[in-house]
């Protein structure tokens, strides 16, 4: 008997729902036709190029042994997009289609739904809301700008660019945002750069890029995590560039994180650089013990355990570099103490995040004494000379540096470094970080200086 594709393909569809949940039949299989064999291959067509990625990477093996059991013979696979046309008696007509015709709002709706969105949703974390995220010195600005970005979207911080190191709480911002919005009713894109970069690529492979532009140019937020990724990446950035400008025209907000500022990010394009500095730039820093030890009872009341507040200290005093870090931290701790039977004190504190404790010196930043102390050496200053009020240049030039070094290598706040050089008000640090920030641009002594110092200060550290 001639095996017809389309009868074959509904038995194996029949075989196919007894092994797979519902959902993902329903996501990914009930719309799929067979439609011809060409030569001993049988073609299966799906909705979109979505599907037929799933298709092939999680579910190919089974659906060839269950092909091979049907039709009495090894048949291999192949998966096409078709588009869906309803006919008069709404009966499914399947017909095969080049890529780059795919672009009905209905195709576009479907693919944002095979990416983890539906209609209005990107996959956003839970818990990552603005009520769990804790404030401090650190942070403040950070955490104020995106609350004023939800609430007037598109309107007073656009674009909003979020910068700090690894764990510091960018992405639970970016998030937050997203929740908020959604609950406003307008719909939100969440992606990391890299994940842009990804689909931009897979979307010229498959000659859809209309789709991949319609998806994000026509967006009320997009949210783009680690932008730092594009950094040398040319055409993604010529890409983004269009979809920065798209949006920003047309009122829509647009949040960006990264782990540094525009103006460090290097081979970023200056027409993406200035455009990020368009708006609003927030910082997050290392937070403080204080911060530290409030983020440490909001975790331990998520998981329904009290921790003494001493030993709670003992675990923000270790845990020094970031949130991730304190985060993982408790875990461990409480892994350790369900493990043993034993309860959460300052020994077991110790024992368990001996980790942190021994390497600290090579992780955590360098401490006020030890820049002074090479900035000193190396210009050949007194501890005092560079604390007094002289104004000479040989002061206040290594003082300026310092204020520069205690900033970007320690991530020191303004206040604290003022406070530490004697006295100093923070309007004046930052004169003088700015002065060696923007100098080394234009001044080969001071870039020299920058560099020789930032050496000093890691080898010295790694010694310490
Ligand atoms: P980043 O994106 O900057 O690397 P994340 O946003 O992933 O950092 O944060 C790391 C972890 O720390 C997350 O679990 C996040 O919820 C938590 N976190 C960071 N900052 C805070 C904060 N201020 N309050 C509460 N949790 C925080
Ligand atoms: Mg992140």
């Amino acid at each position: 008997m001639k095996l017809d594709a389309s009868n074959l393909w509904q038995e194996v569809l029949e075989d196919l729902s007894e092994n797979i949940s519902k959902p993902n039949y329903d996501t990914w299989l009930k719309d799929t036709i067979g439609i011809s064999f060409q030569g001993s291959t049988l073609i299966i067509g799906t909705r979109s190029e979505f599907v037929n990625e799933w298709l092939e990477r999680r579910l190919k093996p089974l659906i060839l042994k269950l092909v091979a059991k049907r039709a009495d013979e090894p048949l291999d696979i192949e998966f096409k997009t078709v588009s869906i046309q309803k006919e008069d008696k709404n009966e499914k007509v399947f017909a095969l289609q080049p890529q780059y015709e795919k672009t009905t709002e209905h195709n576009l709706k479907e693919e944002k739904q095979q990416q983890g969105w539906s209609a209005n949703q990107p996959s956003l974390r839970k818990n990552y809301i603005f009520n769990n995220f804790i404030v401090g010195p650190s942070n403040r600005l950070a955490f104020a700008a995106s609350q004023s970005a939800s609430n007037s979207p598109g309107k007073e911080f656009n674009p909003l660019f979020l910068y700090g190191g690894a764990g510091l709480g960018k992405t639970h911002l970016l998030h937050a945002i997203g929740h908020s919005c959604i609950e406003q009713g307008l719909n939100v894109v969440y992606l990391s750069a890299e994940q842009f970069t990804n689909r931009l690529i897979a979307s010229i492979q498959k000659r859809n890029q209309r789709n991949f532009r319609n998806i994000y140019r026509k967006t009320d937020v997009l949210l783009i995590d680690d932008i730092q990724f594009i950094a040398g990446k040319e055409q993604t950035q010529e890409e983004f560039f269009h979809t920065f400008n798209e949006l920003y025209e047309a009122g829509k907000q647009i949040v960006i994180s990264s782990d540094k500022s525009p103006n460090k990010i290097k081979q970023l394009e200056e027409r993406l650089q200035s455009r990020f500095e368009w708006g609003m730039i927030a910082d997050l820093q290392v937070p403080n013990i204080e911060t530290r030890m409030a983020i440490l009872k909001e975790k331990i009341k998520i998981h329904q355990v009290k921790i003494e507040s001493a030993v709670l200290y003992k675990i923000a005093d270790i845990c020094t570099n970031n949130v991730r870090e304190l985060e993982g931290s408790l875990t461990r701790l409480l892994a350790a103490s369900r493990l043993t039977g034993e309860d959460i004190n300052v020994a077991l504190v110790e024992d368990t995040l001996r980790h942190l404790q021994t390497s600290e010196s090579l992780y955590s930043p360098p401490s006020v004494d030890l820049i002074v102390e090479v900035v000193c050496d190396y210009y050949k200053l007194q501890n005092t000379d560079l604390l007094s009020n002289n104004r000479e240049k040989q002061y206040a030039y290594p003082r300026q540096m310092a204020m520069y070094l205690l900033r970007e290598v320690a991530n020191i706040s303004l206040v604290e470094i003022g406070r530490s050089l004697g006295n100093r008000d923070h309007s004046t640090v930052h004169h003088g970080w700015r002065k060696m920030d923007k100098g080394q641009i234009i001044d080969e002594e001071i870039k020299r200086d920058v560099s020789n110092l930032k050496e000093l200060i890691d080898r010295k550290r790694k010694i310490a």
